[in-house]
């Protein structure tokens, strides 16, 4: 009888190694929370009406249509019996498997600030995305219909969080209000503000200081108000309170500031170790469970030199493709390999004609340059060849026409039930 694999997360380290997976003589299931699959790297673009959802997005059963021996289980896992190598969902019976593969990824990390899980929004999942288009659009809408709403923080923006998230963001808000400057013909659009908060002294941690510079620069060209070395003390309802004293009227505060290890590190039971990442050995399984591996953001895996791998897409990608083909080792009788990363480098867009690229061979693009390579990679990178034509078509259109398309509130705001409703109106705001 062929083995029974289980892949729990169909993000990018899911499905990197289902995809390996689907060329071996075993049975896998992915389980996962939602039915698809999502570009987390595009998430911004559909919050700022540049893509739709179901451009970034594919359903798993769709992904493995031609793969009959991979199948989807749409459930949320709630524990693991290692002993019994089960593992417990909440619809269906539980799902035994020979080898486990853990891709949980990890969910927005709030820092403890007071007031912030409650009234800032994140930028996770597609319904974050989503979420946050809607609830922009609808401030214009609000200071449309009652322009004293502008001074109350209606259209004042700000996004905490100077990494590439964050970058991203606050470039592409710009370019969606340049849109809806058009589309609104009686409000001032030019009072909105995009403000980019960041704790340290430099945006795009990680990036040589010219491509920081860079980022800030142009950043600062197109209008958004920086603040480095600043830091959220606190966010209470329109307001949002920075720890050197300074307070801001806004209903809208988007955190981009950090991630941590899903629920589902904690469900295990396994070890954790820095950052709540589950502990693995250099071949991504967890100390004394031969039949499992981890990989992904949940992963507290380490290089050669002990340093921990960057939760980034490219790293899980190529983990899941390296715990797919461990498996067939494993099923063959042999022992796994040790994982080594290929780093190709890192990029941010910062707008139209402007994004930072830092490649392997010590290959730096900036500007018009940078941002070509930086919509060829997410293009070739985008899962699904009509995903990649629709977005190859919104690009060209937006870039040609100045337009953002997507410009729908599809989920007003006393409609949204993903989160805890901060306000009688079921308002996760800053009212
Ligand atoms: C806004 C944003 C922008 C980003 N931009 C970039 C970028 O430009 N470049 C880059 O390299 N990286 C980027 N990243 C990081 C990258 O997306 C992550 O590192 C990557 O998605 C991690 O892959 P993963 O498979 O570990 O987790 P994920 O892709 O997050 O997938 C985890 C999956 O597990 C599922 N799951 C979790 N818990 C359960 C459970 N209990 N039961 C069932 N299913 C469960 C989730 O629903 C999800 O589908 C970005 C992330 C975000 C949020």
């Amino acid at each position: 009888m062929a083995a029974k694999v289980v892949v729990v997360g169909a993000g990018f380290g899911g499905i990197g190694a289902a995809t390996r997976l689907a060329d071996l003589p075993v049975e896998t299931t992915i389980v996962d929370q939602r039915n698809h699959h999502v570009f987390q790297p595009l998430l911004y673009q559909v919050a700022t009406a540049g893509l739709a959802p179901s451009d970034i997005a594919l359903p798993v059963r769709g992904i493995f249509q031609d793969d009959e021996n991979v199948d989807f289980r749409w459930a949320t896992v709630e524990g693991i019996d290692f002993n019994q190598r089960l593992v417990h969902v909440d619809a269906g019976a539980p799902l035994a498997y020979d080898y486990l593969i853990i891709a949980g990824g990890s969910e927005t990390r709030w820092f403890g600030i007071p007031g912030v899980d409650e009234h800032a929004l994140p930028m996770k999942t597609l319904e974050d995305a989503t979420n946050l288009r809607g609830h922009v659009l609808t401030q214009f809408e609000k200071a449309a219909a009652d322009p004293e709403e502008v001074d109350e923080g209606a259209l004042t923006f700000v996004i905490v969080g100077g990494g590439p998230t964050g970058v991203e963001l606050a470039g592409a808000f710009v370019e969606l209000f340049e849109v809806l400057g058009r589309d609104f013909h009686h409000l001032d659009v030019g009072r909105a503000r995009v403000v980019l908060v960041e704790a340290t002294d430099h945006l795009l941690n990680g990036f040589t200081e010219k491509s920081q510079r860079s980022a800030l620069d142009t950043l600062g060209e197109r209008g958004v108000e920086v603040r480095l070395g600043q830091s959220v003390d606190r966010a209470g309802p329109g307001r949002v309170h920075f720890k050197n004293g300074e307070v801001l009227a806004t209903n809208t505060l988007v955190w981009a500031a950090g991630v941590e290890p899903a629920p589902l590190a904690e469900a295990t039971g396994l070890e954790r170790g820095k950052g709540g990442r589950i502990v693995v050995r250099r071949d991504l399984r967890p100390p004394g469970h031969d039949n499992v591996f981890v990989i992904g953001d949940l992963a507290g895996a380490v290089n050669r030199k002990g340093e921990p791998y960057l939760q980034m897409a490219s790293v899980a990608l190529q983990q899941g493709h390296f715990a797919g083909r461990q498996v067939g080792r494993l099923v063959r009788g042999r022992r796994p390999r040790n994982f080594r990363y290929i780093d190709y480098g890192e990029m941010a867009t910062i707008g139209r004609n402007a994004a930072v690229a830092e490649l392997a061979f010590h290959i730096r693009l900036r500007g018009v340059l940078g941002w070509y390579a930086w919509l060829l990679v997410h293009l070739v990178r985008l899962a699904g060849f009509r995903n990649r034509l629709s977005v190859l078509f919104n690009w060209a259109w937006s870039y040609l026409r100045y337009d953002r398309q997507a410009r729908l509130i599809v989920h007003p705001e006393d409609q949204r039930s993903h989160r805890a409703p901060a306000s009688d109106t079921g308002t996760r705001h800053l009212p």
